[in-house]
């Protein structure tokens, strides 16, 4: 039984997580995730898998994040019926997320063709991959499993989901494949958390495997050390909404970074520092997601679980307002007055953010804070790189608000924490590691560090490349 593995997307870039293992005619597609960043480019892999849906029997799901869940609703369209395996808590962040995915891709449709027909051009984008119609009998393929709960998911492969900490629900995959000369172990890092005291628990080690699948997102540097997140937080909220009396736009993702900067401030308000600023969250899905943490707090780590005995809403506080319409969304553009606005996406590629962007970008007394990675080529990637002017919804507009960053709320591991992660591992034993989730800059970077520590066979797949294990 000759076991392949073949890559379709998070090979050689950071979106569209897409791995596809076959064993003696089994497939199982670990992640659907959804290219992000790259315009036109990113589309047409969104249109394209590479591979025949209707032969995927099994998915196994990392987590629930859009460039590793994104499209399972394409596929299924396309013709899956098998098994989407995933943790409980990824099963019912999926259900919101990918229903919010297809709401944002039919309203953005929508905006840009009302654009272009008024504009006399043609729209910008083709028909969404997806619609909201196509989420719910996508839902009714998911099984769950616990971490650290072994499951036979067919004749001789067994899955175990080990906590990653990445967001709630996020796992590692760990496959053991039976073979006449043994069983083969495969893991499968999804992305990798952080070791710094926030929400979830620590990355949890694994078991020794044969063949590694490893994320490599910062796998060319690390993180700032930051003492203390909520003093630079609050920094920024008092230098913008109080002394400038502007507008601070957070995007953020609305899975995992929402709820993590949602603690901050709450923790703030907790203290009496935050000033009397009102709080927007604006994103249904953030609103949705937050309720998702609330029901799995148990998932949360231990100092936090405490907290919940004093503050059962760790989420929540005086000022916060939660914006579910479209038109209180839009409300929020007429508004003179300083403010907080907590919008998706994080890479500000799409939703609400866009509107908010697009509004206040011109105005110098504003603040846009940029709290995780924007994937190259993004509206995020390019306000980054200082870029004077930028496109949104087929307007130019000037950027005369300030551009600032905040590293502590980074999901992903940075170079010394993933080597720390793998550092589970006696590096002598894999017989292979492939590095995926990454740009080339952090792939080479990180090639080295894991070739230095002892791994042998490092490899960087390019897109749509197979290999026999
Ligand atoms: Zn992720």
């Amino acid at each position: 039984m000759p076991i392949s593995i073949s890559f379709f997307g998070a090979a050689g870039t950071v979106t569209g997580s897409k791995h596809l293992i076959e064993v003696d005619g089994l497939r199982i597609l670990l992640d659907c995730g959804m290219s992000q960043g790259e315009g036109h480019e990113s589309d047409k892999r969104n249109r394209f898998f590479g591979f025949d849906p209707h032969d995927v029997d099994l998915v196994v799901l990392s987590h629930a994040h859009i460039d590793h869940s994104g499209m399972l609703p394409r596929l299924v369209a396309e013709g899956f019926r098998g098994i989407i395996w995933s943790t409980p808590a990824t099963r019912d962040l999926c259900a919101i997320m990918l229903e919010d995915s297809a709401r944002i891709q039919e309203s953005d449709f929508e905006f840009d063709a009302k654009r272009a027909k008024k504009q006399d051009r043609k729209p910008d984008w083709p028909e969404p991959l997806y619609t909201v119609e196509d989420v719910k009998p996508t839902m009714a393929y998911f099984q769950t499993i616990q971490y650290n709960a072994p499951h036979k998911i067919a004749q001789g492969v067994e899955l175990t989901f080990t906590d990653a900490g990445h967001i709630l629900g996020s796992a590692a995959v760990q496959l053991a494949i039976e073979q006449p000369t043994g069983t083969k172990h495969i893991s499968f890092t999804g992305d990798v958390g952080r070791y710094v005291d926030r929400l979830l628990p620590d990355p949890v080690p694994f078991r020794q495997c044969d063949v590694l699948i490893c994320e490599s997102t910062y796998g060319d540097r690390d993180h700032v050390p930051v003492e203390e997140a909520r003093d630079e937080l609050l920094h920024h909220v008092q230098r913008v909404c109080v002394e400038q009396q502007g507008k601070l736009l957070i995007p953020a993702f609305s899975i995992g970074k929402t709820q993590e900067i949602l603690y901050t401030l709450n923790a703030l308000s907790n203290a009496g520092k935050l000033p009397r600023i009102p709080v927007f969250v604006d994103s249904p899905l953030s609103i949705n997601a937050t309720a998702v943490y609330r029901e799995h707090s148990t998932l949360l780590q231990e100092d936090v679980r405490a907290e919940l005995q004093r503050d059962p809403d760790l989420f929540g506080f005086n000022g916060v307002q939660w914006i579910q319409k479209p038109e209180q969304s839009k409300a929020l553009n007429a508004r003179k007055e300083p403010c907080i606005i907590i919008s998706a996406s994080g890479m500000m590629e799409a939703g609400r953010i866009r509107h908010h962007l697009r509004y206040n970008l011109h105005d110098e007394r504003n603040a846009v804070l940029v709290v995780g990675f924007c994937a190259p080529g993004s509206l995020g990637a390019k306000l980054l790189d200082g870029a004077s002017e930028v496109r949104i919804f087929g307007d130019t507009i000037p950027v005369k608000a300030a551009i600032l960053r905040m590293d502590f709320y980074s999901a992903h591991a940075g170079q010394s924490e993933l080597m720390r992660y793998i550092g589970c591992q006696d590096a002598a034993k894999v017989q292979r590691t492939f590095l995926v989730h990454g740009v080339e800059r952090s792939l080479t970077a990180f090639k080295a560090k894991c070739e230095g520590a002892g791994f042998k066979n490092v490899v960087v797949p390019k897109r749509g490349e197979r290999f026999e294990l």
